[in-house]
């Protein structure tokens, strides 16, 4: 078997074995431009699902010109609809604008605030057009940097949230999470996209300053060099153990989940993160 036959037979052994998705599945990947969430679109067109593409468009200067382009014009060859969701129309300005000026009021780095913002986006967009399911292009290496930090940083808690079906909550207000290349590598995918010929943005995001993400990175990439399988044995090992894990953290049902006072988000708090962090722009800086 050839290995873009392999991979694809492998993703499609992922979504069956973690039932990740069915054909009567209204699905919707989250794209990037990037190389992951355009293998996981086309591979799961191309396995029958019903999917579309969601491009939230940072506005990260060139970067995110280049990924538009090439997410726009991959979904045109391919027959998918592809939704984009412009950020400042949205939130009121570029993810540069709106961390800069998040930043000059708290301490939060550049992902996380891109991160809450993505998430509230994604999900509030997915459930308004009428998705069962989000796919993401998640793999093996951020599966692996995921569990390794929130063991450093001591917030295992949040792993619970983690696992091929993301969150630990069930509330008609979420749309469900999942990941089919949870058991494909980081270099596999790549070589699968490069094979394929896809035009890809591989240039990592200019606004990736996760200096606990990349040391982690390093760390795993090194230890792996004498060690074959040692990302693939972290997230098979974590995912053994994650039942337990979400056993003693999860919540019941969607227990603490209400509605922010806000924009009437699902969330556990009074006002939703996304609120509180947009509120914070709106804010002059009190020195
Ligand atoms: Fe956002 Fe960080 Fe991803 Fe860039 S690397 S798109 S800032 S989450």
């Amino acid at each position: 078997m050839t290995f873009t036959k392999e991979f694809e037979s492998r993703v499609e052994k992922t979504i069956a074995k973690y039932k990740l998705l069915s054909k009567k599945d209204k699905i919707v990947v989250a794209c990037s431009g990037g190389k992951d969430s355009t293998a996981a679109l086309y591979i799961l067109h191309k396995l029958g699902y019903n999917v579309e593409g969601l491009l939230i468009d940072l506005l990260i200067g060139e970067w995110s010109k280049i990924a538009r382009r090439n997410i726009e014009g991959f979904c045109e060859k391919e027959g998918i609809k592809l939704h984009i969701v412009n950020l400042r129309e949205e939130m009121g300005g570029s993810m540069c604008y709106l961390r800069s000026n998040i930043q000059s009021k708290v301490n939060l780095n550049n992902c996380t605030i891109c991160g809450i913002f993505k998430r509230w986006i994604l999900n509030k967009y997915a459930r308004e057009l009428g998705f069962d399911k989000i796919a993401t292009g998640h793999n093996i290496d951020d599966e692996a940097e995921n569990v390794m930090m929130n063991m450093f940083r001591s917030t295992f808690s949040l792993a619970a949230g983690m696992g091929p079906t993301a969150g630990t909550q069930e509330h008609k207000g979420f749309v469900t999470r999942v990941k089919p290349l949870y058991d494909c590598l980081n270099s596999e995918v790549r070589k699968y996209t490069e094979m394929k010929n896809f035009e890809i943005e591989y240039a990592p995001c200019p606004c990736s300053v996760d200096v606990m993400r990349m040391n982690v990175r390093k760390m795993l990439s090194e230890l792996e060099q004498d060690n074959f399988e040692l990302k693939r044995n972290i997230v098979n090992s974590f995912t053994k153990i994650l039942p337990a894990v979400r056993e003693k953290y999860k919540k019941r049902g969607d227990e603490g989940i209400r509605y922010c006072e806000h924009c009437g988000e699902p969330t556990v708090e009074k006002v939703c993160q996304t609120c509180k962090l947009l509120k914070l722009v709106a804010t002059e800086k009190v020195s």
